[in-house]
């Protein structure tokens, strides 16, 4: 991969051996930023035209949300999601059963959202209580109704080699890891032939983006916590992906310079000292620690991104896709469930 090189020092002095009259120019990586934000604004307007076209046809792309219980995260990212819905012309519902509610309740809650066909997509915001068999639950739901990929079905067809991720229209492919081959795709970094390190394993980041790059013909590497001597994977990546979890765990030394960086953990830090550390003479850091109490790092050191040929950076990058990769799911899967029986219905009355 090639790394984007800029101007560092301009420095006019002699070094023993080098011609009078020739001026040194010293060369220092420059990252080029990946911003989530641009590229989930981009999703968003397709997004919104998409919706706009199926409603000139009689079809209002529906989300229906299952929200148990009062967690506050959960509660922010729901109501995130509804408010997008209506921004892009999306119809939803937000359906929010008590803590206390069984299984069984949940189940047939879904079966009801599975029969209703003005719902196009059914999303379980997790975490459930733990006395709730989410497993069962998530395979309940239909996989053409499937918008966050979870169901089996639609990991199998994101393994499947036709479907080559979310592009074909076959899978509803898990949403961050989409959004990350969003942002790849669309600031135009190559995948094929590339050696991708994923950090990793989990079913909803790492496993489906490391298929992914390799629908994408990537060469991957997926490490995870009993992996030896990560440095060593890490350090040959042409494009690392970091999904575990741990704050700023990829360091400088362990990346290679000019690769492609994208940082998918979230971790909140709330202390001074550690923020001060991630952060060194940051003041727009310092100032919003001051504020809210907390800010945000990666899974990638943040003095990482200084090597970086690109990367995403946390907040604003692959955070940002996410929403909108879910409202592409749930128009993607109205056109596929609704628009297929419109088609079928019109060539019925054709014939
Ligand atoms: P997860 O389910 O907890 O999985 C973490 C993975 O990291 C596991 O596979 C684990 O390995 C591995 N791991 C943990 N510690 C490790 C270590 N020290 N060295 C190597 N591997 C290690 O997490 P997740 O749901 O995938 O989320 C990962 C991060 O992405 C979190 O910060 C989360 O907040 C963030 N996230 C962001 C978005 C978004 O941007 N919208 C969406 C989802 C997640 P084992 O399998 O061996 O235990």
């Amino acid at each position: 991969m090639k790394q984007q090189l800029a101007p560092q020092r301009l420095n006019s002095e002699r070094t023993p051996g080098q011609p009078r009259g020739t001026m040194v120019l010293k060369m220092k990586p420059t990252a080029r930023v990946l911003n989530g934000i641009e590229i989930a604004a981009q999703i968003k307007a397709e997004v919104a035209e998409e919706a706009k076209a199926l409603a000139a046809s009689g079809i209002t792309p529906g989300l229906a949300v299952v929200l148990v219980g009062h967690i506050a995260a959960s509660e922010i990212y729901v109501r995130s999601k509804v408010k997008t819905c209506a921004e892009m012309g999306l119809w939803s519902e937000m359906l929010t059963p008590p803590e206390s509610v069984t299984t069984d309740e949940l189940l047939q809650l879904v079966a009801e959202l599975n029969g209703r066909d003005e719902v196009d997509g059914i999303l379980i915001q997790l975490p459930l209580p733990a006395h709730v068999d989410t497993r069962r639950l998530l395979e309940a739901v239909s996989p053409e109704k499937d918008v966050d990929g979870f169901h089996p079905i639609n990991v199998g067809r994101l393994q499947s080699a036709a479907s080559h991720g979310i592009q074909a229209g076959t899978a509803l492919a898990p949403c961050t890891p989409a959004g990350i081959m969003e942002i790849l795709k669309r600031s135009g970094i190559a995948v094929a032939g590339q050696h991708a390190v994923v950090l990793g394993r989990s079913e909803i980041v790492g496993k489906p983006i490391a298929m992914m790059l390799l629908n994408a013909s990537a060469t991957v590497t997926v490490c995870h916590s009993k992996t030896q001597d990560i440095g060593r994977h890490t350090r040959d990546a042409d494009i690392l992906v970091a999904a575990i979890g741990r704050p700023g765990f990829v360091t400088a030394e362990m990346v290679k310079p000019g690769a492609t960086l994208i940082d998918v953990g979230i971790n909140r830090i709330t202390d001074a000292a550690e923020v001060a550390r991630f952060f060194p003479g940051d003041t727009t850091r310092a100032a919003q620690f001051a504020t809210r109490g907390s800010t945000l790092v990666g899974d990638i050191h943040p003095a990482a991104f200084d090597l970086a040929g690109a990367y995403t950076p946390v907040p604003g990058g692959v955070g940002a896709l996410t929403i909108a990769l879910l409202m592409k799911n749930t128009v993607a899967a109205a056109k596929a469930r609704r628009g297929a029986a419109q088609r079928s219905e019109v060539a019925a009355a054709e014939a």
